[in-house]
Parts: C-alpha cells; sequence; structure tokens
C-alpha cells in the first residue's frame, strides 16, 4: 500500500529559483528509500516537506491518504508524532544523558519539565532502554550525550525517534558527519528497522554506493527535480 505521495509538488524560498519543481513520486509502507544527489540538489527540502518542517509552495503531499499540506496545528501535531526525524549534526541536548535525550524526544521535545521531575512511566522508560540496547547502546544509558563518539550519537538520534513509534523514519544525511566504519553500523540499524519493525525508512545520502547497497529503491534529484526512480541495479556506474 502508498504511505506517502507527492503530486506535482515545488518548494521556492523567496525569490530565489525554485529549490523543488514539480516532484512526483510514491512511497510504499515499508520501503527503504534512499534520496540521492549533488549538494544543493533539493534532498534536505524535499525531505523536510514530508512531515512540514519546511511548507511546500504548491501541489499536494498525501499520506495516508489525506493532503497533510492542508492540515492544521493540532493535525499537524499528530502528523509529526508518527514520523522520526534524524539529523546529520544528531540535535541531541549534549548536557543531559542518552537515556534523557530518548525520553524527552518520545513526548514530542516539548516536555524537558516532565524529564527533568523525572514523570515518565515505567512503560516509557522500558521501552527507552530495550530501543537502546537494540542499537547496542547498554553501556551508554547515563553517560552524557558529550560523552559519546559521532555513531553512538547517531543512535541516539535513532532511538529518540522510534521511542515515538513512528511509520516512518526521515533521515536527512544521517552518515555524512561519520567515518567509514560508523557510517556502516548506522546504515546496517536502519536496514534492520526497516525489515524487522516494517518501518518505512527515506534517506538523504550523498554516497551513491551507500545507498545502492542499503536500499529497495532510489530517487534520484538534481536541480529540484526527479532524474532517477526506481530500483538500485538500475543506477549505472556508481561514483
Ligand atoms: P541538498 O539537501 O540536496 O543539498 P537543499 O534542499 O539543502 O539541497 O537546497 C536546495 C536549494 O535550495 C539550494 O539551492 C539551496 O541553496 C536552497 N535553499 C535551501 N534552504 C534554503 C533557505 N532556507 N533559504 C533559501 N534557499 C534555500
Ligand atoms: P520486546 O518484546 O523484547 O520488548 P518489542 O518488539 O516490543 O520487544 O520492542 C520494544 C522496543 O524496542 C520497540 O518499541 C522499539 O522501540 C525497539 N525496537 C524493536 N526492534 C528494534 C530494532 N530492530 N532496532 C531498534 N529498536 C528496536
Amino acid at each position: 500500500t502508498t504511505l506517502l505521495e507527492f503530486r506535482q509538488v515545488s518548494k521556492q524560498y523567496g525569490k530565489d529559483p525554485r529549490a523543488l519543481t514539480d516532484i512526483e513520486f510514491q512511497v510504499h509502507e515499508g520501503e527503504f528509500v534512499s534520496i540521492i544527489g549533488p549538494s544543493g540538489a533539493g534532498k534536505s527540502t524535499l525531505l523536510r516537506c514530508i512531515n512540514r518542517m519546511i511548507d511546500a509552495s504548491s501541489g499536494e503531499i498525501i499520506f495516508n491518504g489525506t493532503n497533510i499540506l492542508k492540515f492544521n496545528k493540532r493535525e499537524l501535531k499528530h502528523l509529526r508524532t508518527q514520523m522520526g526525524m534524524v539529523f546529520q549534526h544528531y540535535n541531541l541536548v549534549d548536557r543531559l544523558t542518552v537515556i534523557d535525550n530518548v525520553l524527552h524526544g518520545r513526548l514530542g521535545y516539548k516536555s524537558t519539565l516532565q524529564g527533568v521531575l523525572g514523570l515518565y512511566t515505567s512503560e516509557e522508560k522500558h521501552q527507552a532502554f530495550d530501543t537502546l540496547k537494540r542499537l547496542g547502546l547498554e553501556d551508554q544509558v547515563f553517560k552524557r550525550c558529550d560523552q559519546l563518539s559521532g555513531g553512538q550519537k547517531q543512535r541516539v538520534g535513532i532511538a529518540r525517534a522510534l521511542v515515538q513509534n513512528p511509520r516512518i523514519l526521515l533521515c536527512d544525511e544521517p552518515i555524512a558527519s561519520l567515518d567509514p566504519n560508523a557510517s556502516r553500523v548506522i546504515m546496517e540499524h536502519l536496514r534492520h528497522i526497516s525489515t524487522t519493525m516494517g518501518i518505512t525508512v527515506i534517506v538523504n545520502l550523498h554516497q551513491v554506493d551507500v545507498a545502492l547497497k542499503y536500499s529497495d529503491r532510489i530517487l534520484g534529484v538534481n536541480k529540484g527535480s526527479i532524474v532517477y526512480d526506481g530500483p538500485p541495479q538500475g543506477i549505472q556506474d556508481p561514483a
């Protein structure tokens, strides 16, 4: 079944040339999709339109059967609980522990006070521990995030996104700041999450070889347009 569909989506920032022009594609539930293309192609803009961190200028974005561009504030809030986001620079609160970062994310980033007061239920804590363990972070749970390596930080970022029980994970250049070994670990976790949990994963990558290795499908973007939409095998001669 189709989970996400873009219909003639365009985005223009101010008076600049359009960053996205008439983007059209569909993503099926459970699919692992990589968006590839050179810097400035529009990958980040495209990904951020999906959870409306950026508002598209025109077109329709259909998620689970409804056009999210028409959503009001309340509907948008609910939409974002269904979409986990993973960032290149992790976006963790460095002075907090790993577990606090993860629990903090669970309630939608607005519950620092609850976290500080320790108001999480034991079920929420169990799920957070469980998720961290599955990501190989059982020995890091009570460390402050600023004591972690980049690869560990990114796994915390993934855990924080997962504990909301999202239907889709949006990952914006999740390995761009990591060495090849840490990158491989992150990609294997994302692939595993897609396969074992059935969560749809959409990842921006500029490494074509990585995208080809892990994805069910590739969206190639250049100058704001889709230039390839198909299986990894259809991409010739990776750079
Ligand atoms: P990518 O992720 O592929 O590097 P982006 O989506 O970041 O590409 O950028 C696409 C185009 O939109 C680029 O020309 C970029 O300069 C422009 N752009 C991105 N964000 C903004 C912004 N906030 N304001 C103006 N222009 C932007
Ligand atoms: P258990 O029955 O062992 O508690 P669940 O399948 O209920 O396991 O998962 C508990 C939590 O662990 C899930 O809500 C999810 O956040 C996390 N989780 C499950 N599978 C994975 C996975 N493959 N990678 C990362 N986290 C996972």
